[in-house]
């Protein structure tokens, strides 16, 4: 894909008329073949013209496999990779080879190094869009749910991820599991907070007094995480309650969900943060290590996305005093 004209080099018109002969641009070249920057970073280096004043206009060209963009006219590092950056002038033209890396932490962190996968997030005060729906969401199999919860949907990596620990989990303790919810879309939850309200009201509660109370078991359309299509309640029989984690499925998953890549997102010493009671149920895919990270930590997903915060921030301190080298 061409860009637009990046750099323009022009000489005085009365040293033009002198040395017109010897303007006529011959070759580009950069100081070295390849170059190394940060993610975020913009793209520094210039090249050369040879002859030094000849009269140029540069076209930069960047390849379609997203890792350079354009950004306010600038080249900007989008996402780790090794890629192929153009410059033409004319009939003249030049190439650097480009390798993106992502921001170390300093040797000595503890913050989550996979810090630049930042993990959505829905709760209280994070809103989803109404027009948020999930890629790649596939039908659940019958046999996967509990009965009677038939054509649950949920994303194709979570639902094989949930399967490999399906198997595990029957190997080990020959349990029961079955998903018995999966993916929301923000009109269905629009519909069971209402239908709480309504069922409170119905018992004698004011409009202000049912929303409020409606928020102890469903959440409010947009801040349920079952709306990303990755969040999944299970049962060992039709029903969940907190006695789930005295069963031996819901001590199995408590120990042993992060080594396939859920969490169990609300946890019982975290409600104070996670404004929701424990819920031993209800898993949230985020990949093995982010969950690893979270389980090994003792991490709420709240938690967990403010560390991924202060590892940027200390990503783009040490990255100051560290230039990106293409090694
Ligand atoms: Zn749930």
């Amino acid at each position: 894909m061409a860009v637009a004209v990046m750099c323009k080099k022009t000489v005085s018109p009365g040293r033009k008329m002198i040395k017109e002969l010897d303007c006529k641009l011959q070759a580009i070249t950069f100081d070295a073949d390849k170059l190394a920057v940060y993610v975020g970073d913009e793209f520094e280096a210039q090249p050369r013209a040879i002859p030094k004043n000849a009269d140029v206009s540069y076209t930069w060209e960047i390849a379609d496999d997203g890792v350079l963009g354009v950004k306010k006219g600038r080249i900007v590092a989008k996402k780790s990779g090794k890629t192929i950056l153009g410059i033409a002038s004319g009939n003249i033209s030049a190439q650097v080879k480009v390798i993106v890396k992502y921001k170390p932490l300093p040797p000595d962190s503890t913050l989550p190094p996979l810090y630049y996968d930042k993990l959505m997030i829905a709760n209280y005060k994070n809103t989803l869009s109404a027009k948020y729906v999930p890629e790649h969401l596939i039908k659940i199999p019958d046999n996967y749910t509990a009965e009677g919860y038939y054509g649950l949907y949920a994303t194709q990596e979570a639902f094989e991820a949930y399967k490999e620990m399906y198997i595990a989990m029957y190997n080990e303790i020959k349990g029961r599991m079955h998903i018995i919810s999966a993916y929301r879309s923000y009109a269905r939850q629009s519909e069971l907070y209402n239908k709480a309200v309504q069922n409170l009201m119905a018992q004698g509660k004011t409009s202000t007094e049912a929303r409020s109370l409606a928020l102890n078991t469903t959440q409010t359309p947009g801040n349920s995480e079952h709306q990303l299509g990755n969040t999944i309640d299970v049962s060992n029989d039709n029903t969940t309650d907190h006695n789930y984690l005295e069963t031996p499925e819901g001590k199995w998953l408590a120990e042993n969900c992060y080594k396939y890549g859920f969490i169990i997102r609300y946890p019982e010493n975290k409600s104070d943060i996670t404004r929701i009671d424990y819920e031993p149920w209800h898993i949230r895919y985020v990949g093995v290590n982010h969950a690893t990270y979270m389980y090994v930590n003792d991490l709420c997903l709240e938690q967990y996305v403010e560390l991924q915060e202060e590892a940027q921030e200390e990503a783009d301190d040490y990255a100051l005093k560290n230039p990106a080298t293409p090694d």
